[in-house]
């Protein structure tokens, strides 16, 4: 085991349902790989559909005495479940790093970002208000917020902790019970999060996680068994249309958080420096792959060569290699086939004329690993505009006066992050407001956090996720009319 972990406790490798560490009911298992190294680092459990559906009844079953504590008890287990993720942050990041391939410095801030969401949504859980609304004389009409019922989740692996903690945090907030698979690539860090959970004192049946190799059979039992009222999904479009679809035989809520194409607008008055170091660490983190990456640099004329050369002297200075090494600032792909559909982007680039600035090719380091690459004279009839890269590539594209940009910033099905480099007060809200995106960094691109809600428009998804807005997506609004009086 290459793994070395200060509590070997939170290595996990089977599946946990009803409260209990089991093994797949059929014995298979599949193995955990290390994308910088390529050795496997585990094997885990894989489950079946019938022990998706056990673990849905049995939320259905502890949900019942869940949602009737008061909010104040379930926010306490959150709290002490926040604590103990804290307190083992360095073995959940060496079990990402191992896993995922993010550089540590990346694990550990994933870690407490992941965190953040138990504690904000153990705050915010204890704020679910109703309403009276303003009535006839005989009669009183009044709403009440209720938890929507038992929900499944099923989540990528990009970020393997955080994209897990900020669905069941509001969701047991609020008083509902939770099925989750975890991404197959990455299932120990959700293995040890649960194992923290029970730690902290976390009722059989309530949270259960289904690691699995086969995603349709879990996602199918999840998408039709009647018990589950609402299916939280953050993954590619591909599959959340196919889960939405599913869901609608049964009438489920659905949120959706999916692909994206970001783009990141300098104009000719923003401050070069800043917007040179936020478009670096959008395009780069997580070597690419996180659905809110600067997916496309439109950069305006007047600025456009000094923009590149910064940006390029910049990406030269990058230390591709394995995550676990500190000195690392950037990591592998996630698998040998993610690097090769990457490449093939970047090759039908060049073939419609792009020209390499750096990189555009597998790198030495490996054949999970590709050269932060760097691509102009792109352009928008190229195919490269209108896909979701999820890899260390970045396309500049060059436009002229702010209502092109706008347009090429819109000319895509996605909807999720942008990002807006100007110091022009009346640009910002202009561009701001006329670009359709879920969310609008304006001379920043660090915008995640558990403040805010994140999610997309268009075909990036539906619902937000954090904020006091992401409680709404676990609560069902009910009416009750007092007739009579
Ligand atoms: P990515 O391309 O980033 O791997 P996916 O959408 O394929 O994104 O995967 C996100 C999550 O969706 C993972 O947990 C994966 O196992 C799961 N998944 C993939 N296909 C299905 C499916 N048919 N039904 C249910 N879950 C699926």
């Amino acid at each position: 085991m290459s793994i070395q972990l200060k509590d070997a406790g939170l290595l996990k490798t089977q599946a946990y349902i009803d409260g209990q560490w089991v093994d797949g009911e059929e014995g298979v298992t599949f193995p955990v790989l290390n994308p910088a190294t390529g050795e496997t680092i585990a094997e885990v459990a894989s489950v079946t559909a019938g022990q998706t559906r056990q673990a849905i009844e049995a939320a259905e079953k502890a949900m019942k005495s869940w949602r009737a504590l008061p909010a104040k008890e379930r926010s306490d287990l959150l709290e002490r479940w926040h604590q103990l993720i804290l307190d083992n942050q360095e073995d959940l990041a060496v079990l990402m790093t191992a896993e995922q391939g993010k550089p540590l410095f990346e694990s550990r801030g994933e870690v407490m970002y992941g965190a953040s969401f138990l504690k904000w949504f153990a705050e915010e859980g204890k704020r679910v208000y109703g309403d009276v609304l303003p009535s006839t004389q005989d009669r009183r009409s009044i709403v009440i917020k209720q938890p929507v019922g038992v929900v499944a989740a099923i989540t990528p692996w990009n970020f393997p902790n955080a994209m897990i903690t900020r669905k069941v945090a509001p969701a047991l907030a609020v008083g509902c019970a939770m099925v989750l698979k975890p991404a197959a690539e990455t299932p120990l860090s959700a293995l040890a999060l649960v194992e923290l959970a029970e730690r902290a004192g976390l009722p059989a049946g309530l949270f259960s996680v289904l690691p699995s190799a086969t995603a349709s059979a879990v996602g199918g039992e999840m998408t039709s068994n009647p018990i589950v009222k609402k299916v939280t999904f953050t993954g590619s479009t591909g599959v959340g249309k196919l889960l939405m679809k599913q869901c609608a035989d049964t009438v489920k809520r659905t949120s959706m958080e999916l692909g994206g194409n970001a783009p990141v607008i300098v104009f000719d008055d923003a401050d070069l420096d800043k917007a040179v170091a936020g478009a670096l660490v959008s395009k780069y983190r997580n070597s690419g792959q996180t659905c809110i990456c600067a997916n496309r640099l439109l950069v305006q004329a007047g600025i456009y060569d000094a923009f590149v050369e910064k940006f390029a002297a910049a990406v030269k200075e990058f230390r591709i290699g394995n995550g676990l090494e500190e000195s690392t600032t950037h990591g592998p792909v996630i698998t040998e086939k993610a690097v090769a559909d990457i490449h093939a982007k970047v090759d039908a680039a060049v073939a419609e004329g792009a020209e390499v600035v750096l990189g555009g090719k597998v790198s030495e380091q490996g054949s999970h690993f590709y050269e932060p690459t760097i691509l102009t004279g792109v352009t928008q009839d190229m195919s490269l505009f209108k896909e979701e890269i999820f890899g260390p590539v970045a396309p500049i594209f060059k436009f002229e006066t702010e209502e092109e940009a706008i347009d090429m910033a819109n000319d895509t099905e996605f909807g999720l992050a942008s990002y807006v480099y100007t110091n022009d007060l009346g640009r910002i809200w202009r561009v701001s407001e006329g670009i359709d995106y879920g969310m609008v960094g304006v001379n920043e691109t660090m915008i995640s956090s558990e403040i805010i809600p994140f999610g997309g428009v268009k075909e990036s998804g539906q619902g937000r996720e954090g904020s006091k807005y992401g409680l709404d997506d676990y609560l069902e609004t009910k009416y009750i009319c007092l007739g009579g009086l």
